[in-house]
């Protein structure tokens, strides 16, 4: 627990540690599903080295794996569980793989690049239990609503994560999403700092405050909370919502408001014979988010423009009629 009235930490196993200013980077953990059948052997997080060994032990060529969640933290576990798992399939409840980061068309087009990668895929599909399936092997049914069931050796879940904040009760410190920091990424408690996964931070595009579970996060957050504790006064300009996924070896990345503003216009490119697509979007003549499938040159260029807030001038009419012209773009502004 924290008392923040007389600046100290009481510790599980007992004893008390002061501070001058105290920072929490207590990250997040994976949020478990409230099914049954959570406990069997061979359901697995992937969070830990431990787990990583576990599923890595289980998952063999001819055997039938069953992931549960396909949004970004599911999409880097299946890119490996690909090249171990005999016959994978993927469960996600959304309509659309990733749907936090991916329109329609990306999602459709991530979903059937999966399917020609012979993973099966299964949308808009909710698993009620998880039940030992009666062969004595110590395989399992992953059973879903609509009462389909599927074989499965090893089931992995990624099906989200809750910030480690459980220790705060009573403490004072403001907690919505995560815990809520200011652009000094200081709480609402004097003296108490947050950052990364367990913070809930400034966001670059809407000003707002977001939980951004992303590495790159972490460390921005890290580092201005450690100026701000060593009584520099730096103020962080928010984090943008990022994402860039290889998902069995599809490239796809997003950033800031991909999926656009009231008002705003929108562009796209789409090659779905290639796995090619780009959706650019405008505020005013300013690139305010992106998203992209296949696109792996435009990543660093897509980034650059948003962060930068470069008004584009006639360079926005040119991308509204080619958003394949996004590094032109990038290249004429940062040469002027
Ligand atoms: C499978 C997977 C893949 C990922 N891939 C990517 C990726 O490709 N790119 C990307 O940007 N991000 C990725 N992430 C997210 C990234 O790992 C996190 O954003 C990052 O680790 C957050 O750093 P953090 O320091 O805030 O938290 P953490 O790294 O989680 O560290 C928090 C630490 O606090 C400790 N702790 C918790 N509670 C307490 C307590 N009460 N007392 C003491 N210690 C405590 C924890 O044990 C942990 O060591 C991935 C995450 C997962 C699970």
């Amino acid at each position: 627990t924290v008392a923040a009235g007389d600046n100290s930490l009481t510790m599980e196993g007992g004893g008390n540690i002061g501070y001058d200013r105290l920072l929490i980077a207590t990250g997040a953990r994976p949020v478990q599903l409230p099914v049954p059948g959570m406990d069997l052997a061979g359901v697995h997080n992937c969070w830990t080295l431990a787990d990583a060994r576990a599923i890595a032990g289980l998952a063999a060529k001819d055997s039938n794996v069953v992931l549960i969640g396909a949004g970004f933290i599911g999409c880097i576990i299946l890119e490996s569980l690909l090249k171990l798992a005999g016959n994978l399939s993927v469960v996600e409840m959304e309509e659309r793989m990733v749907s936090r980061m991916m329109d329609d068309t990306a999602g459709g087009m991530l979903k059937r690049w999966c399917e020609s990668k012979n993973v099966e895929v299964l949308t808009s599909s909710r698993v009620s239990a998880i039940e030992a399936a009666s062969d004595g092997a110590g395989d399992k049914d992953v059973v879903l609503e609509d009462g389909r069931k599927l074989n499965a050796h090893l089931v992995v879940l990624a099906v989200g994560v809750a910030p480690n904040m459980d220790f705060l009760d009573g403490s004072g410190v403001a907690t919505d999403d995560g815990i809520l920091v200011d652009e000094h990424l200081a709480t609402n408690v004097e003296n108490i700092f947050a950052a990364g996964d367990v913070a809930q931070g400034p966001d670059f595009s809407t000003g707002g405050h977001m939980v951004h579970a992303i590495q790159p996060t972490a460390v921005e957050h890290g580092r201005i909370a450690a100026l701000n504790m060593a009584g520099l006064n730096p103020v962080y300009k928010g984090s943008l919502n990022m994402n860039v996924l290889a998902t069995a070896g599809l490239v796809s990345s997003s950033f800031g408001k991909w999926d656009g503003v009231s008002g705003g216009d929108s562009a796209a490119a789409t090659d779905e014979e290639n796995y090619k697509y780009l959706c650019l979007q405008f505020g005013e003549d300013r690139l305010i988010g992106a998203l992209g499938i296949g696109m792996t040159e435009h990543v660093g260029v897509m980034r650059g423009l948003i962060t930068s807030r470069t008004p584009l001038g006639d360079w926005k009419d040119k991308l509204l009629a080619s958003p394949n012209r996004v590094m032109e773009a990038y290249v004429a502004h940062s040469q002027l």
